[in-house]
């Protein structure tokens, strides 16, 4: 029997004898299409949606069960390119790589991740953590604990005293020297066995921190911070592995650097210029804008001693300028990829940049399929998440209104499926 006559007879046979959900949708969101439609049925069984039909289908049998969304908007389980799962900012950050063992990462990333999951978000990207977001990817893909589903870069990629060492502003006996098992890169040979090394530990994806940062504590948050060749040899190695590679960057001088070194995204890009706009399409580089971010990190720094003194000025420069960048990237048609660096903010909230991309003048429609099939592709997943569609998995979310003409609907989502399982309704 050949692969698609006996997928056929599974689909045919879940659906005469399978238990199935049929949700009753008002409005559906075509991310493919980008359109919204109207009075329509997904039939769901076991993890993948098995049909969409017009009109208000009745279950076949009276095993299978009917969820009302009648009077809700429903679209494909959105997508956070840029979330840091392990962690979440409080005053006391700082201190915390003093303070937390493994194993309270562990319970903090957990809950973070159901959280994440509840808003709304059925996948996400995360950028760099400590480890223990390969072994939270792993249990949530086993269905241990209940979280989205995770694409992780492990441990970011930085340079010595570069944005993501993580001994920067540790007293000198508590720095050592981290090397590129830690993933810090000095040097093209660094360079290979620090991705070779996330290969090793079980990363889906390499982050590097091209620029300076804002919030680590070091002077500048904006100077470039790999050589080229540095950042060649990263992304030729990571090809090897299939990786992509996500290049954190405020600064234009990095920027360029991580474009022509062949990275994929560029996150934040905050002092983009046109130039490198153009750069961006012509090597089709996708911009993470991660606005939300930007606006917390100016509002934080105004709060007395939320953050350590070195920061506060970087937060207030380069912050407020993301969205600016943002609106004249989208203009002059570079990429956009949804994401948010949720942990910059509290997780949860990640919605929230959906507005601000609007305010910035992105059609709603078009953030919406920022977050769905654009970042669907960029994981490899175009097939199989994204969009609502037979065949693909069931990652469905609802909203109250219809974000195209209400877009902050977005942050009341009121009903989540994630692989056909019901967690919000
Ligand atoms: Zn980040």
């Amino acid at each position: 029997m050949n692969k698609s006559i006996l997928l056929c007879c599974l689909l045919v046979t879940a659906f005469v004898f399978g238990q199935n959900t049929y949700l009753h949708c008002g409005k559906l969101i075509d991310t493919k299409e980008g359109k919204v439609l109207t009075n329509k049925t997904i039939i769901v069984s076991g993890t993948k949606i098995m049909a969409i039909e017009d009109g208000f289908s009745k279950p076949k049998s009276d095993k299978d069960i009917l969820i009302d969304l009648k009077n809700k908007t429903v679209m494909p389980g959105l997508i956070d390119m840029h979330v840091h799962i392990e962690s979440e900012t409080n005053p006391g950050a700082y201190l915390e790589k003093y303070t937390l063992n493994d194993a309270d990462i562990a319970f903090n990333a957990q809950h973070f991740a159901e959280v994440t999951l509840m808003s709304g978000f059925t996948t996400v990207r995360d950028l760099g953590g400590s480890g223990v977001n390969v072994a939270l990817r792993n249990a949530i893909n086993a269905g241990k604990v209940d979280g989205p589903r995770i694409f992780t870069a492990e441990k970011a990629l930085a340079t010595t005293g570069g944005h993501a060492d993580p001994s920067n502003g540790s007293k000198d006996d508590l720095v050592g020297d981290p090397g590129p098992k830690e993933g810090v890169v000095n040097g093209v040979d660094d360079a290979k066995k620090a991705v070779r090394q996330r290969y090793k530990n079980g990363a889906d994806w390499i982050k590097i921190t091209a620029t300076g940062g804002v919030l680590s504590v070091a002077k500048s948050g904006q100077n470039p911070q790999f050589t080229l060749e540095e950042i060649k040899a990263i992304c030729e190695t990571a090809k090897d592995y299939g990786f992509y590679v996500a290049a954190h960057a405020h600064g234009d001088e990095g920027m360029q650097r991580a474009i022509l070194g062949g990275v994929k995204t560029i996150e934040h890009g905050t002092l983009m210029s046109e130039q490198t706009m153009e750069l961006m399409k012509k090597h089709d580089v996708y911009l993470v804008p991660t606005i939300t971010a930007g606006k917390s990190v100016s509002e934080k720094a105004k709060i007395p001693n939320y953050y350590p003194e070195v920061i506060v000025g970087k937060a207030l420069d380069i912050g407020p300028k993301i969205q600016d960048m943002f609106g004249r990237a989208y203009k002059s048609g570079v990429g956009i990829a949804f994401g948010t660096d949720a942990a910059v903010f509290a997780h949860g909230e990640n919605a929230k940049e959906f507005g601000y991309m609007v305010e910035a003048g992105m059609p709603a429609i078009k953030a919406i399929q920022s977050a769905t099939v654009t970042n669907a592709m960029l994981l490899k997943m175009e097939a199989q998440i994204g969009q609502l569609k037979g065949g693909f998995l069931a990652d469905i979310v609802a909203t109250n209104d219809d974000p195209t003409s209400n877009i902050d609907t977005m942050t009341n989502v009121v009903f989540v499926m994630k692989e056909g399982k019901i967690y919000k309704q």
